[in-house]
């Protein structure tokens, strides 16, 4: 059975005192069983905020990263550094990164590589924009971004990995997918896994939805077979929302 997985994305909010509160206040009020959960603050909060965290449920996250181990990158973080940080987990291809900030699905998979070399444990966002949607081409583009993401990746190392199905039409929108039209993406995702892999590895791979999850839509979302948890963005920014979302996946 796979454990659900609840990640707070938190974009870039909080000055340092709000992130250290958010995460203790989510953190003493946490589930210890039958939930991963994990934060994801702005990097400049990584260190303090894992301070909060240390010795509780939450697990700590980045948001991005760069696939080069150091170098002349005005402005980047490598996987070590976030390691070094406390971080477990990395979100990679977010849909703002490959929207707004460009990123390829090449870039992508570079990222993909290091960050498993580096021992973190990357959540990879795939997701179709609403024309792709209406142009009848879901799986094309999830499809598409799921081989480029996977291509290095050896079959021993998704363990590690998370995919998040992210509709790009659902992020920051308030329009959120039924939980069937979620069902049926992430199946169709581990159909894909298994083609890639294997049964097993299509079976044990977690499978996070992202949208617009909050406390109204998390259990009826989270209740779907192939729907393991969520990334959550803006119900991730007060600790009450995100809690009554991580009890929704119990
Ligand atoms: C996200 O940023 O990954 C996300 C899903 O945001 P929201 O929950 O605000 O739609």
């Amino acid at each position: 059975m796979r454990k659900p997985f609840v990640a707070g994305n938190w974009k870039m909010h909080t000055v340092a005192a709000e992130a250290e509160a958010l995460a203790a206040a989510i953190a003493a009020d946490a589930p210890k069983a039958g939930v991963d959960l994990a934060v994801c603050p702005p990097y400049i909060h990584l260190q303090a905020v894992a301070k909060v965290l240390d010795g509780t449920s939450v697990s700590l996250g980045a948001q991005n990263m760069h696939f080069e181990a150091k170098g002349a990158f005005t402005g980047e973080i490598s996987a070590e550094m976030l390691l070094d940080a406390g971080c477990r987990y990395v979100i990679l291809g977010h849909s703002e990164r490959r929207h707004v900030f460009g990123e390829s699905d090449e870039l992508v998979a570079r990222k993909m590589t290091a960050a498993l070399s580096a021992g973190l444990h990357p959540i990879l966002c795939v997701g179709e924009k609403l024309e792709e949607r209406e142009a009848g081409k879901i799986m094309d583009v999830n499809e598409r971004q799921i081989r480029a993401g996977l291509e290095q990746v050896r079959p021993e190392d998704m363990a590690k990995v998370t995919i998040a199905y992210e509709p790009v039409w659902a992020i920051g929108t308030g329009k959120t997918a039924t939980p069937d039209q979620a069902q049926e993406v992430h199946a169709a995702i581990r159909g894909l896994l298994a083609d890639l892999f294997d049964d097993d590895v299509a079976q044990a791979t977690r499978i996070q939805y992202g949208g617009s999850v909050k406390p109204e839509n998390a259990a009826e979302i989270f209740s779907r077979p192939d729907v393991d948890g969520g990334l959550i963005g803006g119900a991730s920014l007060k600790a009450d929302s995100f809690l009554a979302v991580a009890q929704a996946a119990l």
